[in-house]
């Protein structure tokens, strides 16, 4: 199962400049589907499709690669000399796939904006980094099954096994929280109880181990970001900050979490956090970097059953991106 998509990049990844080769598309209808389902294969062609259909607007990259060797894609919107540079992430959380799939669609509603001629100063002053499937091991896993990891890997299909809660499963494909494993106070990450790999919250026996974390580690620390999005899923709720940020860094991630709650009517806790969980990416580009951060928990049903939501968390949140632009 994991040939595939592979084989498929690289050849995909070879297509150096197909704006200059093909005539430009006409897009009639969504290149990213938000009906069925949302797999890594399909990330990996869409982003190929989305460069073809906006090569002015929408490049990706690869910024590194799962423990299982799946290229992790950063896509770029805008204008990639723009001064201002902020980069949105999910899929961190395997279950949670439904936010991955949203956050392809907005790329995709804005570049069709700005091929229209529409907020064209934003797509000129802002460049917008997406990795939309920081996960993609643990994605295809919960979404594919056993097969999604390779017969030469038979101790790694065992303790997959072992844990049970596939549907569920949370963690990288080696049982790793990859949102716990970011050098933030890492020492002191509540595990709820989990002492060893599981299908979720377990940090890790040291921060960045992982190859996913590190790979997004990487990129955050040296692309002089100057905010971060981060989407998850459930609750309809935007968490600001971290809990051991400063406080300056703090009120701007808290003013921009109040103006994105102004358009989708999320709910904004008042603390930065309602329970400190530390070793966040979020807890790392806020107070390691210094930037602020906003963390969107997508939808009301429970991942990963929030697939009849995708439409309507689309809908909710399709001025994210304008409104942290915006307020920047
Ligand atoms: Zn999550």
């Amino acid at each position: 199962m994991i040939k595939l998509p592979i084989a498929l990049l690289t050849t995909l990844l070879t297509i150096t400049n197909p704006a200059a080769e093909m005539p430009q598309p006409l897009v009639t209808e969504p290149i990213v589907q938000l009906e069925t389902t949302y797999t890594y294969e399909e990330m990996l062609v869409d982003s190929v499709l989305l460069n073809q259909a906006y090569p002015e607007f929408i490049q990706y990259e690869q910024i590194g690669q799962s423990l299982l060797h799946r290229p992790i894609l950063c896509l770029r919107l805008g204008n990639p000399d723009a001064e201002r540079r902020i980069l949105v992430q999910t899929g961190q959380h395997a279950r949670e796939y439904v936010a991955p799939q949203v956050c392809m669609a907005l790329v995709e509603y804005y570049a069709s904006a700005y091929a229209r001629g529409e907020m064209l100063d934003m797509c000129n002053d802002t460049c917008f980094y997406i990795v939309p499937m920081v996960n993609p091991d643990g994605i295809c896993y919960v979404q594919l099954g056993i097969d999604s990891i390779p017969e030469t890997e038979p101790e790694l299909r065992a303790f997959v096994l072992s844990r049970g809660h596939r549907m569920l499963w949370k963690a990288n494909i080696r049982g790793i929280d990859l949102n716990r494993q970011f050098d933030a106070r890492w020492d002191t990450v509540n595990m709820y109880g989990y002492t060893g790999p599981d299908f979720e919250m377990f940090k890790g026996y040291a921060p960045m181990t992982e190859p996913e974390a590190q790979a997004l580690c990487d990129f955050a620390t040296n692309g002089d970001f100057d905010c971060f999005i981060n989407f998850h899923q459930q609750g309809n709720v935007i968490f600001k900050g971290s809990s051991i940020g400063l406080p300056e860094i703090n009120a701007k991630s808290t003013q921009l979490a109040y103006a994105i709650a102004a358009s989708n009517h999320y709910y904004v806790p008042a603390q930065t956090n309602t329970i400190p969980s530390y070793g966040t990416f979020a807890d790392y580009v806020v107070t390691v970097l210094g930037k602020p951060s906003v963390t969107l928990e997508f939808g009301k049903n429970l991942p990963p059953a929030g697939q009849v939501e995708a439409k309507s968390i689309f809908d909710r949140n399709k001025e994210v991106f304008a409104i942290v632009r915006n307020n920047l």
